[in-house]
């Protein structure tokens, strides 16, 4: 093996000791523990590379990456991108309420297993898997981690030792964020995906023809994050149903979103559809997320017939998909906000849901509130316009619905979109904005008006160091 002999400084340096570092980076909020490997792996990092700077450098390049690294804690942040069930921003936002809830019912032990009236071990979530049957009109509802362990647990219990093969259109084989593809997790949960149909055309007649003695289960996914337009036809939910029926194999249906209300009563937009009429037109299993258009925390939750649910439960990949005691907490809040609206079933209400709150705001009432963020700002050397755009459901859900919305342009001369979108990002809490057409833009929609003073404080605050910075540099 080749090892040049290099008579450079950074090969004769030594770095300074560990313990000098760590003493130096005492003030930094990171415990002790983990700051050393923190700096150890920086270290090291240089010594491989033969390229170990000199010890300010070292001690300027640590500190600033701990700083990178202290970012890295879960915190709240003001969401402005108009994207109101945004994946990086944890979907659904959560109301103190919710939190609260959450505190009070778990502070010390709770009765997560335990039955009250017996004092013996009792089921998890009972109530929360009642409640979601009574809110989807379904015999029998259980919860698991998210969609997608949903979707697994389903598969898992429809297969067979004669039977594997899983019928699914060819205009559903979606992929959903960063990994989640159907053909994936078919094959993953030791099934065989039999595609149906074309890309832009599936007939009830292509599943018939294609069930065999191999049969395990026919499967609809919602599409989710894409929609087609043209010469396109899909089998309807009921003919699927009737056609399973009629032939004994199970029919379920990945709902994705699976909106617990309706969307284009509540916010004008396009309607999403409901569990409840999927349930209806006859699904055996229907499963949805908790975290989109339910508004609630991430969740799984599988809704039908009850011997299906039961054979799920029964599946020992059920164990390993359950909730935790925050979740079903989080949940049974949630449930009982959808369940409070409906107390008058002659005119529902909407659920005083977070989520709900910010797809409900009108335009009029966004543009009101960017006039006062304005005023307040009371900027001299900011730029700041009013300009109307639109914006979106996100989460993967209705990839052409468009909300009208308002937003605040921020400009400053001679600074770029990017820096100024970084000003907003450090500050407390951070300001998430996004740069469109040239310019660093606030979205209304998915800020709270409870947060509108920060945001003029903040935009007072980005004033006072660019702007100082710029006449510096000047
Ligand atoms: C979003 C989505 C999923 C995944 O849901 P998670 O709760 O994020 O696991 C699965 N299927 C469809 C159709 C979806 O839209």
């Amino acid at each position: 093996m080749g090892f040049q002999m290099n008579q450079s400084d950074s090969n004769r340096r030594r770095p300074p000791s560990i313990d000098s570092l760590l003493r130096k980076t005492d003030s930094y909020p990171i415990p002790r523990l983990l700051r050393k490997r923190l700096i150890q792996d920086l270290l090291r990092v240089w010594q491989q590379e033969h390229s170990l700077p000199d010890t300010a450098f070292i001690e300027a390049a640590i500190g600033s990456h701990l700083e990178r690294i202290e970012k890295g804690h879960l915190q709240p942040v003001i969401n402005a991108t108009g994207v109101v069930l945004h994946t990086n921003m944890g979907r659904a936002p959560f109301h103190m309420d919710l939190c609260v809830h959450v505190n009070q019912s778990l502070i010390g032990y709770n009765s997560l297993e335990l039955d009250l009236n017996t004092g013996k071990r009792g089921k998890r979530g009972a109530l929360v898997e009642k409640a979601l049957a009574v809110l989807t009109c379904s015999e029998s509802a259980t919860v698991v981690n998210n969609c997608a362990s949903a979707l697994i647990l389903i598969l898992s219990a429809c297969k067979l030792k004669d039977r594997r093969e899983v019928l699914v259109s060819r205009s559903e084989l979606v992929q959903i964020g960063g990994g989640f593809r159907i053909p994936e997790i078919l094959e993953s949960a030791g099934l065989q995906l039999k595609e149906i149909g074309t890309t832009n055309r599936t007939h009830i007649n292509d599943y018939k023809k294609s069930i065999t003695d191999e049969t395990a289960l026919i499967l609809k996914v919602h599409q989710s994050n894409f929609y087609m337009d043209g010469f396109v036809e899909s089998a309807s939910i009921k003919d699927l149903a009737e056609l399973a029926k009629s032939q004994q194999i199970p029919f379920a249906v990945d709902l994705g979103s699976g909106a617990l209300i309706h969307t284009a009563s509540h916010f004008g937009i396009e309607e999403e559809p409901t569990p409840e009429s999927i349930v209806q037109k006859g699904a055996d299993m229907v499963c949805f997320s908790g975290d989109k258009l339910m508004a609630g925390p991430q969740a799984g939750i599988i809704v039908g017939k009850e011997t299906w649910i039961e054979r799920l439960k029964s599946n020992p990949f059920f164990r390993a998909l359950r909730p935790d005691k925050m979740v079903l907490s989080a949940l049974e809040f949630t449930v009982q906000k959808h369940l409070e609206s409906k107390n008058d079933p002659e005119s529902p209400k909407l659920p005083d849901l977070p989520a709900y709150e910010l797809l409900s705001q009108s335009r009029q009432n966004l543009k009101d509130r960017a006039d006062a963020i304005l005023k307040a700002s009371n900027c001299r050397t900011v730029d700041l316009n009013i300009i109307e755009t639109d914006s979106e459901v996100g989460g993967g859900t209705m990839p052409r619905t468009r909300m009208a919305s308002i937003a605040i342009e921020v400009s400053i001369q001679s600074i770029k979109p990017d820096t100024i979108a970084r000003s907003f990002r450090e500050c407390h809490p951070p300001v998430i904005g996004y740069v469109q057409q040239g310019s660093f833009r606030l979205n209304l929609r998915t800020i709270f008006s409870d947060q509108d003073e920060t945001i003029s404080a903040c935009i007072q605050q980005i004033e006072e160091k660019l702007v100082l910075r710029s006449s510096k540099e000047a």
